[in-house]
C-alpha cells in the first residue's frame, strides 16, 4: 500500500477489487469524539459502499450512514425473481456488517431536511445531527406526469414498474404466473436517462423464456420511445436465437420510437396502453415511467432544470450547494450509465476526494468503470463495459477502453457470460454490504 500514490488507489478501486475486504484489518475502533463529521443519506448501492470506502480511506472520521429500510433489496437480479430463479431473500441485505466492520454509525430513520447554512441534517424520527462533509446516495423518483393516467396507486395493485425491487416485484411474479394462455405482456420501457439501461430488455427476455416454458403462446410486446437501446445489437441476436425474434412466431415484438412505440397514456379499466401508433391491449402491462432523482434530491435543492444533479465530477460535490456530495442515479455523470456499478465506482471516488478535502489535500484525478451484464436467457448472457476519465470537466469514455459483446457463431461465449453475471452480482454485493 504504501507505494501507491491516491491517484493509483482510485484506479485500483474498480467494483470488485476489494471485494469482501478484510484487506485493511480494520475493525470496529473508536474515533474521536470531536472528529470531523461525515453524513451520509441514503444506504442504497451508493450510500453504502461510500461508508464502507470512507473508513478504509480514512480511519480518523465519524460516519453516519441514515437509511429509511432497514433491509435493502438490490435490483440487480430482481428480474431473476420475477420469473421465480430467486426469492426476493436472495437478494435483501442489511447494514449491519458494515456498521460492525467499519465503525459506522447506521441510523434507520427517514431523512426529513437539511440545513445547509448550519450544516445538519433533521430526521422524521427527531434527531439532528451536524456534519462537515455530506454525501447523498438518493437514488431515483418517477415522472408521473409523463403518462396520463398512470399513478403510484396504479404501479402499487394493478400496473407494476417494478424499478425499485420489493413488493412490486412480488406483484409482477404473481400477475406473469397468472397470464391467461396465449395472453400479452406489454413492457413500456421510458426514455434516458433512466436506472438501469438494458434493464427492461432484460426483463422482457427473461418473460420470454419463462413463457416458453410455461404459455409458449403467450407473446411479450416491447413499446419502446426510443430506436436504440444499450447493448441492442447481442440483445436482438439473443432474441432470434433463443425466441425467433424477426420471424412471425417471435415470442418478442420490440416497437421503436420512430414506429411510433412512445406510450401516451394508460386505461387500466380496459388494460389499454395509448401509444403514438396505436392503442394496444394487454394482460399483464408493466409501464417503468421516465424518471428524476430521488425525492430528497429536490427537497434539498440539489437538483437542475434536468431533474438531475449537477456536481463536480473530479470530488461530485453538488455544483449547487458546497460541502455536500451527490453520487448515485440521482447525480448528472455524462457518459457513465445509471447502474449499480457506476454508483459504487462513483462512490468510491467521492470517499477518497472527501477524504482529501477533510485532511487538506488535493483530491486526484479519478478513472471510472463500468460493467454491465445482462441475461437474454438463464443460460445466454450479454455485457458492455467501459473505462471513463475526465474531460474538459466532463466524464468521457477512454475509447476502446471497453467493449459490448461480440456478436459471433461462439456458442459458449454468452454461456459464460451468465456465469459471469451471476458471479458479478456475489462479488458485488460483498463488495458493497460487507
Ligand atoms: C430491474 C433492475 C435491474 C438492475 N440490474 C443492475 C445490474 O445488473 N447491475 C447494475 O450495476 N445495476 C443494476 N440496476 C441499477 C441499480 O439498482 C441502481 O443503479 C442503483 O441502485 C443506484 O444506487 P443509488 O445509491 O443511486 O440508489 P439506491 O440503491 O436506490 O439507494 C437509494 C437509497 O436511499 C434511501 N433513501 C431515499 N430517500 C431517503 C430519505 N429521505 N431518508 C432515508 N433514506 C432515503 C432509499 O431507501 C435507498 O435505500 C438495476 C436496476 C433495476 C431496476
Amino acid at each position: 500500500m504504501s507505494k501507491l500514490t491516491r491517484r493509483d488507489f482510485i484506479k485500483l478501486f474498480g467494483a470488485g477489487a476489494a471485494a469482501g475486504t478484510g484487506l485493511f484489518g480494520l475493525t470496529a475502533r473508536a474515533v474521536a469524539a470531536n472528529a470531523p463529521h461525515v453524513v451520509v443519506l441514503g444506504g442504497g448501492i451508493g450510500g453504502s459502499t461510500f461508508a464502507k470506502y470512507l473508513r478504509i480511506a480514512d480511519p480518523n472520521v465519524r460516519i453516519t450512514l441514515i437509511e429509511r429500510d432497514a433491509q435493502y433489496i438490490t435490483c440487480p437480479r430482481s428480474n431473476d425473481v420475477i420469473v421465480g430463479f430467486h426469492t426476493l431473500e436472495d437478494i435483501t441485505f442489511d447494514h449491519d456488517t458494515i456498521r460492525d466492520k467499519y465503525d459506522i454509525n447506521v441510523l434507520i430513520d427517514e431523512v426529513a431536511g437539511v440545513d445547509a447554512d448550519r450544516r445538519q441534517v433533521r430526521t422524521a424520527g427527531g434527531q439532528n445531527l451536524s456534519y462537515d462533509r455530506l454525501l447523498v446516495s438518493p437514488g431515483i423518483d418517477f415522472r408521473w406526469e409523463a403518462i396520463d393516467g398512470y399513478t403510484p396507486e396504479l404501479a402499487d395493485t394493478r400496473i407494476p414498474h417494478a424499478w425499485k425491487a420489493g413488493p412490486q416485484t412480488l406483484l409482477l411474479k404473481q400477475q406473469l404466473k397468472n397470464l391467461p394462455r396465449g395472453g400479452r405482456v406489454l413492457i413500456a420501457p421510458p426514455v434516458d436517462p433512466f436506472r438501469c439501461p438494458p434493464g427492461p430488455y432484460e426483463r422482457a427476455s427473461m418473460i420470454a423464456e419463462y413463457l416458453q416454458k410455461h404459455n409458449p403462446s403467450a407473446k411479450v410486446l416491447i413499446l419502446d420511445p426510443k430506436d436504440h437501446f444499450t447493448k441492442d445489437g447481442p440483445f436482438k441476436k439473443g432474441w432470434e436465437r433463443l425466441y425467433g425474434y424477426g420471424t412471425d412466431n417471435s415470442l418478442i415484438e420490440w416497437v421503436a420510437g420512430s414506429e411510433g412505440g412512445r406510450i401516451l397514456a394508460v386505461e387500466p379499466k380496459n388494460m389499454t396502453v395509448e401509444a403514438e401508433a396505436d392503442r394496444f391491449q394487454a394482460d399483464l402491462i408493466n409501464i417503468i415511467p421516465p424518471q428524476k432523482a430521488g425525492k430528497l434530491a429536490f427537497a434539498m435543492g440539489l437538483t437542475d432544470s434536468s431533474g438531475w444533479c449537477p456536481v463536480d465530477r473530479q470530488t461530485f460535490e453538488s455544483k449547487k450547494m458546497p460541502g455536500v456530495h451527490v453520487i448515485g442515479d440521482a447525480c448528472i455523470a455524462d457518459e457513465m450509465p445509471k447502474s449499480g456499478y457506476a454508483a459504487n465506482t462513483q462512490a468510491k471516488v467521492a470517499a477518497w476526494a472527501i477524504s482529501d478535502l477533510l485532511n487538506g489535500r488535493q483530491p486526484g484525478e479519478p478513472t471510472l468503470s463500468n460493467t454491465c451484464y445482462s441475461l437474454v436467457g438463464s443460460r445466454y448472457g450479454v455485457s458492455i463495459s467501459s473505462v471513463y476519465e475526465l474531460h474538459e470537466g466532463h466524464i468521457r469514455n477512454v475509447p476502446d477502453s471497453g467493449g459490448l459483446s461480440p456478436i459471433d457463431d461462439n456458442p459458449a461465449r454468452p454461456v459464460l457470460e451468465a456465469v459471469y453475471q451471476k458471479n458479478w452480482h456475489r462479488t458485488f454485493v460483498k463488495d458493497v454490504f460487507s
